[in-house]
């Protein structure tokens, strides 16, 4: 396993691994690793030929300077981790090479990022869609690895590789989390136990919903059990809570879709953190 840090290292690299006919899976991610991105990192192992890992905190899509600041990195420690999992490059550019000038190109996604994350963090999806064409254009790969959990990230890379003709298949992955039902993130590390405790409710409130779903409750009744749910836990704070179209992200209006995304986002302890939960009608 190799740390590259230039932009035209890991191109040539790359390239010359394509040219040669091997296939190449990239993992983008902020570092910080966890299970869950290790999930994604052994699929593109079994998947592919060469495994690319990218660590880049990105700051163009951290509309809040302290949760830029605060975002754990350590690069020592993910290379560590992922010296057993089959890995061959560790893909780790510093942001001058990244960003030798600050982009001015935009990209507006259309209705899909005007909701949920898109609608809280400003300009964030701008910077997904920057740094992910970036990655992609810089390490070749056949096939690129995300986590449902950025559900609303996962759709718009698949919408961004159709609309800009990119030879990528994007693979979506399930949620890994902790037992208690914490979906694993890298912000997790700056919660305290109590906080930890606290943030597993924000799946145990989609399960609940889930149940109300099942029992054929709407989506009006189901949230605003939800919200009621979230509101009585001490220390948990909702940004917002929806029930959406796993495709459209578009509201629902009725019980009889055949599949629906419960979507969370909230505050613990003064750190983001986001959930959902897919269901689809047996
Ligand atoms: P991040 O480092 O947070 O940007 O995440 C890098 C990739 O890992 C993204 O595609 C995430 O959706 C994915 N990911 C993060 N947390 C999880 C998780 N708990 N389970 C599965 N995938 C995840």
């Amino acid at each position: 396993m190799q740390v590259i840090h230039s932009p035209d290292d890991i191109f040539s690299i790359t390239l010359n691994q394509k040219i040669n006919h091997r296939k190449i899976g990239l993992v983008p991610t902020m570092g910080a690793l966890h299970q869950g991105h290790l999930s994604l990192v052994e699929r593109a192992a079994a998947e592919n030929d060469i495994v690319v890992v990218s660590i880049f905190v990105n700051p163009l899509q951290f509309n809040n300077p302290s949760d830029l600041q605060n975002y754990p990195r350590n690069l020592a420690m993910d290379t560590g981790l992922l010296s057993s999992f089959g890995v061959h490059f560790i893909y780790a550019p510093g942001e001058e090479a990244m960003y030798p000038f600050r982009p001015v190109i935009k990209f507006d996604y259309g209705p899909l990022a005007s909701v949920m994350e898109g609608k809280f963090r400003p300009d964030h999806f701008e910077g997904v869609g920057l740094v992910v064409t970036k990655l992609f254009h810089q390490c070749n790969p056949d096939r690129a690895y995300f986590g449902l959990k950025d559900l609303q990230q996962y759709l718009l890379v698949r919408r961004l590789v159709m609309d800009l003709s990119f030879a990528v298949e994007v693979v979506g992955m399930p949620t890994i989390r902790e037992t208690s039902g914490l979906a694993m993130s890298s912000r997790n590390q700056r919660l305290s136990q109590n906080g930890s405790r606290i943030a597993a409710n924000l799946y145990r409130g989609l399960r609940m919903m889930e149940d109300l779903w099942k029992q054929g409750k709407g989506p009006d009744e189901t949230k605003s059990t939800g919200i009621e749910f979230y509101e009585e836990i001490p220390g948990l704070s909702i940004e917002y809570l929806e029930i959406v179209d796993p495709e459209t992200l578009s509201n629902v209006l009725g019980n009889q879709f055949q599949a629906v995304a419960l979507c969370v986002a909230g505050y613990v302890e003064g750190i983001r953190l986001i959930d959902n939960l897919y269901l689809r009608q047996d």
